[in-house]
């Protein structure tokens, strides 16, 4: 009748202002792209600046990824931020090793890019890529925090709504 009616569509409008539909995968991704804990991994200059971001200048707080791990098994972002040599390759390997699923790389700056003004050093690993699957790279030597950041934000795009950054990619 009329006055039920009425008070299913009432309930329904009370449901669209006060209530939010989604999937736990979705809710998790979201969750996680908004709580990055990156592991503490400076290998050189670039380190610096990622000091720098997480300081209160920059304040990598705003973002809620500020909580820089001493351990792997505590982290879930791996910012490679610096040179890695060939010997160094190895144990960067082990790091990211014991860092549980899910997880995600970013290589900050040229030389964790691909090799950087290192490039033809014997020493050098060209790229950290090499080493370790890598989501974003960050142009730079070395990049600003802001350029950090900005890459935080597209991991954070690509952790918080795959499907959409998929979509975007593929058109698929
Ligand atoms: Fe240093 Fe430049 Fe290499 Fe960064 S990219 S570690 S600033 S040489």
């Amino acid at each position: 009748d009329v006055a039920k009616e009425k008070e299913m569509r009432e309930a329904e409008l009370m449901a669209e202002k006060n209530a939010v539909v989604t999937n736990i995968d979705k809710a998790l991704n979201w969750a996680r792209g908004h709580s990055f804990w990156p592991v503490t991994f400076g290998l050189a200059c670039c380190a610096i600046e990622m000091m720098s971001t997480g300081g209160p200048r920059f304040d990598l707080a705003r973002f809620g990824w500020e909580v820089f791990r001493a351990s792997p098994r505590q982290a879930d972002v791996l910012i490679v931020a610096g040179t890695c040599t060939r010997k160094m390759a190895p144990l960067l390997r082990r790091v990211y090793d014991q860092i549980p699923e899910p997880k995600w790389v970013i290589a900050m700056g040229s030389c964790a890019s691909g090799g950087g003004p290192f490039v033809d050093s014997y020493a050098m690993n060209t790229g950290v890529d090499k080493v370790v699957p890598v989501d974003v790279y960050i142009p730079g030597c070395p990049p600003r925090p802001e350029s950090l950041i900005f890459g935080l934000l597209q991991l954070q795009q690509k952790v918080s709504y795959p499907a959409k950054v998929r979509l975007m990619k593929h058109g698929k």
